[in-house]
């Protein structure tokens, strides 16, 4: 089944919800960061639900979501936009915990203790900026802790990523419920016992279910609009230009010290894994000579 997500509302608008499988771009992500398996999961499971918050996105609006913990991954990062394209990186890919008996420790490779930021580029002049503390560290938890606390809207997350014994990503995907503000309380704990019944993600997901079933399963009787599907792929926002600009930001100094080098200087992206090599000479036409610092 290929990625994508589904979005829906009950007929009366009193609830959305967003079903999303993500194994192929979860899977190409944790490739080219070269996760092992905690780190995989973990980092998974934040991409999911950046693209599961990205439904909510229109036009040209991006979001952000970085985790920052006390653990051995540091930091995690997931962006995308509302046309379902979605990157993410991880700062130390390999966790060194292996998996236990009870699964993947993810909050101890993300630390329990740390930061939840949410950037929202929403075309205004600044980007809406939130940040909560870490929850519980599982990621699906620590981003309805947010959309509820922050955001003021009840939501719940569901994120799951099931590895093979290789590490292959063999089923990833997710659920976000969220309650409008009119929203019937006696619905909301409908669906909260449902989800709570509701097999975890991967395992429908590897049952050859995909969203729509899932939100069948989930809504079953409960009258719903007309569901829209966008699909979601791998894509990485990078460019040679880019990375000349954000050299550029680095100040005369370093840029001067960079050109005095003899050799070209490299840049990796950290979310793709792309070589950008750029020569003495592109450095040093990056340096804005003194004086000459005003556009004519
Ligand atoms: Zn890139």
């Amino acid at each position: 089944m290929k990625d994508h997500l589904v979005r829906v509302a009950t007929k009366d608008g009193t609830l959305r919800a967003t079903a999303a499988v993500t194994t192929e771009l979860v899977d190409a992500i944790c490739r080219r960061q070269g996760t092992d398996p905690t780190a995989s999961v973990a980092l998974g499971r934040l991409v999911t639900g950046a693209a599961l918050m990205g439904s909510l996105l229109k036009g040209d609006q991006r979001l952000a979501l970085m985790v920052e913990g006390n653990g051995p991954l540091q930091k995690l990062h997931a962006e995308t936009d509302a046309q379902g394209r979605v990157r993410g990186s991880v700062k130390v890919p390999v966790s060194g915990i292996a998996p236990g008996e009870k699964g993947f420790d993810v909050p101890a490779a993300v630390g329990r203790a740390g930061f939840l930021h949410v950037i929202k580029d929403l075309g205004l002049k600044e980007p809406y900026r939130g940040m909560v503390q870490l929850y519980s560290s599982e990621i699906a938890e620590d981003l309805a802790y947010y959309l509820t606390s922050s955001e003021q809207v009840p939501s719940t997350v569901a994120l799951g990523v099931y590895l093979e014994n290789d590490g292959r990503v063999s089923a990833a995907g997710g659920l976000l419920v969220q309650a409008l503000p009119e929203g019937q309380e006696a619905l909301i704990s409908v669906l909260e016992k449902r989800l709570i019944d509701l097999p975890p993600v991967t395992t429908l997901l590897r049952d050859g279910k995909g969203p729509v079933q899932l939100l069948e399963a989930l809504f079953s009787g409960i009258p719903l609009g007309r569901s829209e599907e966008t699909p979601l792929v791998f894509r990485c926002t990078c460019s040679r230009s880019q990375v000349l600009a954000m050299l550029k930001s680095l100040g005369k100094e370093e840029l001067q010290e960079m050109a005095a080098k003899d050799e070209d200087t490299g840049v990796i992206c950290e979310f793709c894994k792309e070589h950008y090599s750029f020569s003495q000479d592109e450095i040093k036409a990056l340096i804005t000579p003194v004086g000459n610092t005003e556009t004519p």
